[in-house]
C-alpha cells in the first residue's frame, strides 16, 4: 500500500472479507486468527500475543498467543514480549525493537518487534505485539498495516469485554432469581419445624388435658428432631455464607480419606440402619484434608442420597489416581436430567418440580470446600438409572 494511494479494489476486497468473516464468528479468538491470518503475506510475523493489564494494572495476562512461524517460542511461554508489552503501555505509543546482526548469529537470534498499543473502551488497557525473526525491518507501510490490525484487535476486545459481561450479567439474573426463590423455600422450611415445635409444646402445656407418659414422650421427640432440623437449617444458611464470604479458616492435615467415609458412614447408619453402603475401597496414601469439613461433604452426600433416592444402595468407590484420589458416590435413585445438572452446585439452587424439600445448599457447601482443598466435585446421572458424585482431591500440594 502506498501511503498517498487511495486503497486499491484488491485490497478493499480483501478488507471487506476478512471483515465480513471476522464479525461472523462468535468467539473473539476465532476473529482474531481469521484477522492475523488474512493480513500475513503483507505483514509477516513469527510469533503474536495480546499483553492485557492485570487487574492491579502491575502486571500483565497473556490473552492470546500464537505462534505461526519456525519461531523458537511455544504459545504457551508467552514472556518473550512483556518488555516490550511494558514500554508501550509505558509510552502510550508504538514500539520497534530491532536486532542487528554480527558475525555468525543466528536468525532465532534477531527479533525485530514490534508493540502496539490497545485501547478498549477508551482506555490504554494493554498492547499487541508482534515479532518477527530475522527478515526485512518493518517498513512505515508494515506499521500502518500493524496498527490498522491493533485497531481491529481492540474492537475485538471490546467485543470479548461485552460478551463476558453478558454472561456475568445472566449469572448474577439467575442468582437474583433464585434468591427470590430462595426466600420462599425458607420461610417454608423454617415455618415447618417451627410449627410443629410450637403445635407440640403448646399441647403438652394445656391445663385441660392432661397426656400420658407415652404421649408425652412422643410429643417430646417431635420437638426434639424438629429442632434438630432447625439447628441443622440455620447452621447450613451460616455455612453457606462463611464459605461464600470466605471467612473460614481451614486446618489442614494429614488425613485417611478411607478412614474418613468409614466414619461419616458409621454415623449415618445410626439413624439409617437399613441403608445399604458398600465401600470398594483400595489402599490410600494419606492426602492433606480439613476432616471435619470434608465429613461434612460426605454427610451431605448420604443425607441426599437418603433423601433423593429412598431405598437405593450407595455405593462408594475409591480410588487412586496419579497425582490424587479420586471418589465415586453414587446411588441408583431417579437421576439428575442433564438440563438441570450443570446447576445443581449453585447456591440456593433446586431441581424444579420437586416434592422434597430442601434449601439448595447442601452441594453448594460441599463444593467451596472441595475448592477450598484444591480439588473437584462433579456429577453425572442417568434418567431412572442414578446418580454419581464425583471428588477429586490432590495428593501432594498442600492447599
Ligand atoms: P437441597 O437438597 O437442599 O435441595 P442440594 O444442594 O443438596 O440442595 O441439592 C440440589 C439439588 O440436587 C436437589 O434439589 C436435588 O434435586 C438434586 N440432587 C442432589 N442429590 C441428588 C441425588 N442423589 N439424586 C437425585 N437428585 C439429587
Amino acid at each position: 500500500m502506498n501511503s498517498n494511494a487511495p486503497l486499491d479494489t484488491y485490497t478493499l476486497s480483501q478488507i471487506h472479507s476478512t471483515l465480513q468473516a471476522v464479525v461472523r464468528k462468535e468467539d473473539w479468538k476465532e476473529g482474531l486468527d481469521i484477522l492475523l491470518a488474512s493480513f500475513r503475506d503483507e505483514f509477516v510475523y513469527d510469533n503474536v500475543a495480546i499483553y492485557t493489564l492485570d487487574a492491579q494494572a502491575n502486571g500483565f495476562d497473556v490473552i492470546y498467543a500464537r505462534a505461526v512461524g519456525r519461531g523458537k517460542h511455544a504459545e504457551a511461554d508467552a514472556s518473550w514480549g512483556e518488555g516490550i508489552a511494558g514500554h508501550v503501555v509505558e509510552k502510550k505509543e508504538i514500539i520497534i525493537e530491532t536486532s542487528h546482526a554480527h558475525g555468525d548469529t543466528s536468525r532465532l537470534d534477531l527479533p525485530h518487534l514490534i508493540g502496539l498499543p490497545l485501547y478498549i473502551g477508551g482506555r490504554l488497557s494493554g498492547a499487541l505485539v508482534f515479532v518477527r525473526f530475522a527478515g526485512p525491518v518493518y517498513t512505515t507501510e508494515h506499521i500502518r498495516l500493524a496498527s490498522l490490525i491493533s485497531l481491529w484487535t481492540a474492537s475485538l476486545l471490546e467485543r470479548k469485554a461485552l460478551q463476558d459481561a453478558r454472561v456475568e450479567l445472566e449469572s448474577v439474573q439467575r442468582q437474583m432469581r433464585l434468591q427470590d426463590d430462595f426466600v420462599s423455600t425458607i420461610s417454608h422450611e423454617l415455618r415447618t419445624p417451627l410449627g410443629f415445635i410450637k403445635g407440640y409444646s403448646t399441647s403438652l402445656l394445656r391445663q385441660d388435658t392432661t397426656w400420658d407418659e407415652k404421649t408425652q414422650h412422643e410429643f417430646l421427640t417431635i420437638i426434639d428432631e424438629e429442632t434438630d432440623r432447625l439447628a441443622q437449617l440455620i447452621e447450613n444458611m451460616l455455612e453457606s455464607a462463611r464459605l461464600q464470604s470466605k471467612t473460614i479458616q481451614f486446618k489442614f492435615q494429614p488425613l485417611r480419606l478411607d478412614a474418613l467415609i468409614r466414619d461419616v458412614a458409621l454415623r449415618v447408619r445410626v439413624h439409617n440402619p437399613a441403608l445399604e453402603i458398600k465401600p470398594e475401597f483400595e489402599d490410600m496414601p494419606p492426602i492433606l484434608g480439613d476432616s471435619v469439613r470434608l465429613s461434612q461433604v460426605f454427610e451431605n452426600l448420604f443425607v441426599n442420597a437418603i433423601k433423593y433416592a429412598p431405598g437405593s444402595p450407595i455405593i462408594i468407590h475409591l480410588e487412586r489416581g496419579k497425582n490424587s484420589v479420586r471418589v465415586a458416590f453414587a446411588d441408583n435413585g431417579p437421576g439428575i436430567s442433564q438440563g438441570y445438572l450443570p446447576f445443581i452446585f449453585e447456591r440456593f439452587y433446586r431441581v424444579p418440580g420437586q416434592s422434597i424439600t430442601g434449601t439448595g445448599l447442601g452441594l453448594y457447601i460441599c463444593k467451596q470446600i472441595i475448592l477450598a482443598h484444591h480439588g473437584k466435585i462433579w456429577a453425572e446421572s442417568i434418567m431412572s438409572q442414578g446418580t454419581t458424585f464425583f471428588i477429586e482431591l490432590p495428593i501432594d500440594s498442600m492447599p
